[in-house]
């Protein structure tokens, strides 16, 4: 039997609009947002972001600096975010011009306002297991596999991918919920013999159907988070054909992409509660 299509759209409206009853009911809340230089990958991104954050009554800052600008300068920036009273959430989309050091970046960011959760005390409160701000990608993998009711604890979760942005924070997050994590990566030996364990399958790797069947363990949910842009198309890291063996499996596009949206504008609004002290933050 085909597996079960994890698909993000329908969940990530509801949350959407119960960020949105949210919103109306604090007042005003507002997520700044800084771009360096004129990637059309960031561009797109970034014009996502504003317009699903307007859609929920966020209000917005979208701050464009020249490709050229310094470190201090974009620190300068980022200053002056801190210090501003009506902005709740701050994000710096990634990746930033070469001159620039991306972790001087992350760690000038008011924790109580970084949104996307980078920072590294954000990035040690959840791996001390008392997570503040937990990326958005992640979180939005975890609410598709609560929504559909998919076995965690004791579960065998393997991700394939390392990154501080998702394979780490979903790592960490499927912890939590008990399930005996492996973390794969590219120098891992036999990855077909690890991704063949598990009952849940993470994805995260940027290498288009990498993942294929033969490489999967009948009835296992299988999260894609991969999208990569070719000729044909865009691509997940999963093989379309994981579809006839799996259990569960996020489609690209339409599955993991649009909950990344969705739980950045929920952590906007966790982060308009910190700060009107509606919510202790440690
Ligand atoms: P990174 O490039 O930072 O990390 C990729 C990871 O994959 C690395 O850990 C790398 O290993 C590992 N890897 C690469 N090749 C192989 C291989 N052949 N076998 C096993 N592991 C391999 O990417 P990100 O984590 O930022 O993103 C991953 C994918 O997810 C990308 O396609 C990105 O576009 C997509 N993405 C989607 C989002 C969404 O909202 N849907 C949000 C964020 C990302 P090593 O560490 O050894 O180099």
């Amino acid at each position: 039997m085909p597996a079960v299509l994890m698909k993000g759209p329908p969940l990530a409206k509801s949350m959407r609009e119960q960020v949105a009853a949210e919103v109306a009911e604090l007042g005003s809340v507002g997520l700044a947002t800084v771009l360096v230089g004129d990637d059309p990958a960031s561009d797109v991104y970034v014009r996502g972001k504003h317009k699903a954050a307007g859609e929920a009554g966020i209000r917005s800052i979208d701050r464009r600096l020249p490709a050229e600008t310094t470190q201090a300068e974009l620190l300068a920036v980022l200053a002056e975010l801190n210090g501003d009273d009506t902005v709740d959430g701050i994000l710096c989309q990634l990746p930033v011009p070469d001159q620039i050091d991306a972790e001087a970046v992350l760690q000038s960011i008011d924790p109580m306002k970084d949104v996307d959760g980078f920072h590294p005390f954000n990035a040690g409160r959840l791996f001390a297991g008392h997570p503040t701000f937990v990326p958005a990608t992640p979180l939005g993998i975890m609410a598709l596999l609560e929504a559909h009711e998919v076995p965690l604890s004791g579960a065998n979760a393997v991700v394939v991918g390392r990154s501080n942005i998702v394979g780490k924070p979903i790592a960490h997050l499927l912890l939590a919920a008990n399930a005996t994590v492996t973390i794969c990566h590219s120098r891992t030996r036999d990855l077909a013999e690890e991704t063949r364990s598990a009952d849940v399958l993470v994805a995260a790797i940027g290498r288009p159907e990498l993942i294929t069947p033969d490489m999967v363990k009948e009835g296992a949910a299988v999260v894609d988070v991969g999208i990569t842009r070719t000729d044909d198309g865009l691509k997940g890291d999963v093989s379309p054909a994981v579809a006839e063996r799996a259990g569960w499996l996020t489609p690209v596009p339409g599955g993991v992409g649009p909950m990344t949206i969705a739980m950045l504008l929920r952590n906007t609004v966790q982060a308009a509660r910190y700060r009107r002290n509606l919510l202790a933050f440690p």
